[in-house]
């Protein structure tokens, strides 16, 4: 059993106010591994006032100051690379297929941020005036279990190469990733309050840091629904947010598709992170004239996905990361079936040779509507859904009738077709045959899946403001 007992204030390891303890599961067990004491509302007070006297000095440090403490930064969480592989497999059960990803990411992420920091231009001249970005003061970062460590990192280090300073809230599913990330950070060497790390629930310290007056900014990564508490929590003290909430993504196959290259790429950008992703490709839009032959070779595809124990290297879907996750897929699929949908594999219950563990079966339904719930609901889970279209402008219609908009794929032989198709679709982000990353590329929702981005010059931007001086 392991517990965790402190949290990250003002630059030292310290035991938190709060004194609640919550459990910490191995999913592919369903066994308590330890507890985390998690932080109250006190400690997120606290934090914040240390990241607010931090702010004055952290603000005025140079471009080259901010770089070497970030790659300090780098080299501490790229050092502790072997634990984080550990603890998003007992964590959060990451499959094979995802974990050394998982493991790895944190650090690139640091990376990524110093290269674009490099690049940036702090003033521009706009006409007459000059414009000089301006940070905004204390951000309070909010994560979800699925990233943990990779989005306590990348959005620390884009809030601090812009010149603020950070209250982390990281989700208290996730505290052994935590753990790992703050004490490597701790060695970084930042000055006291730059950045503090608070685990607590999110109706506690989430809503004392998305209230409190000294908080400038939000940058929350999580649902929907805990974006729009957000949202409207921050109002009340005008603070600029970033959301990146969910999604409920297209892959659109198009007529002339490949579908020996087509189907490997729809399957994975759907079990993508055991299905467990806001990007998720779960609505696949197929030709009608082709439907049975899309049917036959997605259905093959997904029959012959393993999903069970994270550790063992052919995984591709891991465990889902609580028993409550585990009953909403089972929900789902149960819904698929009463709302009309057909099962072409999977169903409810576990998959064969798996026991205790949250495991689920990799599932694919079709003739789904687009108006059935597990169209129009993030499931987040490794459930898809076959729907067809008669000709283009349907698939375009089909792909953008969703609340969200976070990102969609696009398949098809002749690439210049495709990129025409993308163009049409409502979508943070339009994959074209390929499920490759652009960290310089800027990431978010449109609709109901956010508000502003993230990632490269984007990233470091929503951190800051624009102030004109002129004469
Ligand atoms: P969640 O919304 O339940 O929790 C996310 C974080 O918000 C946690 O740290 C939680 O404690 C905190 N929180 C909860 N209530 C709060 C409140 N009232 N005020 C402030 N904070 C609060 O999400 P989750 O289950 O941890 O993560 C899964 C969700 O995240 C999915 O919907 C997924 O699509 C989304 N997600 C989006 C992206 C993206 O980049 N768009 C990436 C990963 C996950």
């Amino acid at each position: 059993m392991r517990n965790i007992e402190q949290i990250f204030i003002n630059g030292e390891f310290i035991t938190p106010h709060g004194t609640e303890r919550f459990d910490l599961y191995n999913p592919a067990t369903a066994q308590i591994t330890g507890q985390v004491r998690l932080a109250d509302h006190v400690d997120a007070e606290r934090a914040i006032a240390a990241a607010k006297a931090a702010f004055p000095a952290w603000s005025q440090t140079s471009k080259q100051e901010r770089i070497a403490a970030l790659k300090r930064m780098h080299a501490a969480v790229a050092a502790r690379h072997d634990d984080l592989l550990e603890a998003v497999i007992e964590e959060y059960g990451a499959p094979a297929s995802r974990s050394a990803w998982m493991a790895r990411y944190p650090a690139d992420v640091i990376a990524q941020v110093i290269e674009a920091l490099e690049a940036f231009p702090f003033t521009t001249q706009a006409g007459a005036a000059t414009v000089d970005m301006i940070p905004l003061g204390v951000a309070g970062l909010i994560t979800p279990w699925n990233s943990d460590a990779g989005f306590i990192c990348g959005k620390l280090a884009a809030a601090l190469a812009a010149g603020c300073t950070a209250v982390i809230k990281p989700s208290e599913m996730s505290a052994l990733q935590t753990l790992i990330v703050t004490q490597a950070l701790s060695e970084a060497g930042l000055p006291p309050g730059v950045f503090n790390i608070v685990t607590g629930r999110g109706d506690t310290v989430g809503e004392t840091i998305a209230r409190h007056p000294d908080v400038a900014k939000i940058s929350f990564t999580g649902s929907t629904n805990t974006g729009k508490a957000i949202l409207r929590n921050a109002a009340e003290t005008f603070k600029r947010v970033t959301l990146e909430l969910g999604g409920k993504s297209p892959t659109l196959i198009l007529a002339d598709a490949d579908l020996s290259q087509a189907v490997p790429l729809a399957i994975a950008a759907g079990f993508m992170n055991s299905g467990q992703a806001c990007v998720a490709g779960t609505r696949i839009l197929v030709p009608l004239a082709r439907k049975a032959e899309c049917e036959a070779a997605l259905a093959q595809a997904v029959a012959a996905v393993k999903s069970g124990d994270p550790r063992d290297r052919s995984t591709e879907i891991g465990p889902m990361v609580s028993e409550k996750q585990w009953q909403r897929v089972q929900r789902y699929i149960r819904l698929g079936i009463d709302e009309g949908a057909r099962l072409l594999v999977g169903g409810e219950g576990r998959p064969e040779g798996t026991q205790d563990g949250w495991f689920v079966r990799p599932t694919l339904f079709t003739d789904v509507s687009n108006q059935m719930a597990i169209a129009r609901e993030e499931i987040f889970g490794p459930v898809l859904s076959i729907m067809t279209f008669r000709d283009e402008a349907e698939a375009i219609a089909l792909a953008n009738d969703t609340e969200y908009g976070l990102s969609a794929l696009v398949l098809g032989r002749d690439v210049e077709h495709a990129r025409r198709v993308a163009q049409h679709i409502t979508a943070g982000r339009v994959l074209v045959n390929t499920l490759t990353h652009e960290p310089k590329a800027p990431f978010g929702g449109f609709k109901h899946s956010g508000v502003g981005r993230e990632m490269g010059d984007w990233g470091i931007r929503a951190f800051m403001e624009p102030k004109s001086i002129l004469g």
